[in-house]
């Protein structure tokens, strides 16, 4: 997938609203839940959870037919994606179990692509197994490419938001500037005063 920039508006249950460009479709699937530090925090329980999800990703799936067995595949992909993130983030290889689940979910074939007055949409009837294809795919891209050593997690201490930089400096720090970024460098200058 084409590495562009495009935000995923967070709501967390704490009120806060924010966009988070993740900087892959991959990574976006962590904003999700699954994290073994923060139990409770699931975002995808139905099908109807997840459906709203793809169609809000940098997908932009809209309407893809999820069942009920697509929820724990999901979950089970986002397992690896988490293990294979936390892996490079700590200068370790992605572990075998991860990498035989990322593989398995990229198997299948992803959606079809449409173009469609001047937009890219995709193909009617595309099943949550293909999407999980692309996002499995994404994840191949990232962690076997170029851009796997810029794959970080927020700089913030209480913030387990995982990005790619693709910035050119490559000096991203903050998960956002609204966000984490204004709090480290509101606590800089009160430190400073
Ligand atoms: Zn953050």
């Amino acid at each position: 997938m084409v590495r562009e920039s495009s935000e995923l508006i967070l709501r967390w249950d704490s009120g806060a609203v924010f966009g988070f460009d993740a900087g892959a479709l991959c990574l976006e699937l962590l904003t999700t839940g699954g994290v073994a530090a923060h139990p409770g925090t699931e975002a995808l329980h139905t099908p109807a959870d997840l459906a709203g999800w793809l169609a809000e990703s940098r997908l932009r799936l809209a309407g893809a037919r999820v069942a009920a067995v697509d929820v724990p595949a999901t979950h089970r992909l986002r397992a690896a994606l988490w293990a294979a993130a936390t892996a490079v983030t700590t200068g370790r290889p992605v572990p075998e179990a991860a990498v035989a689940t990322i593989n398995e979910a990229a198997a299948t074939t992803p959606p079809t692509p449409v173009l469609a007055a001047g937009r890219r949409t995709w193909a009617e009837a595309t099943t949550a197994g293909q999407a999980l294809s692309a996002i499995a795919r994404d994840a191949v891209e990232l962690f076997g490419g170029p851009y796997a050593a810029r794959i970080r997690e927020c700089a913030a201490a209480n913030c387990l938001l995982v990005f790619v930089d693709l910035s050119r400096p490559g000096q991203r720090r903050w998960c956002s500037m609204e966000r984490c970024g204004n709090r480290a460098k509101q606590r800089t200058r009160h430190g400073r005063s």
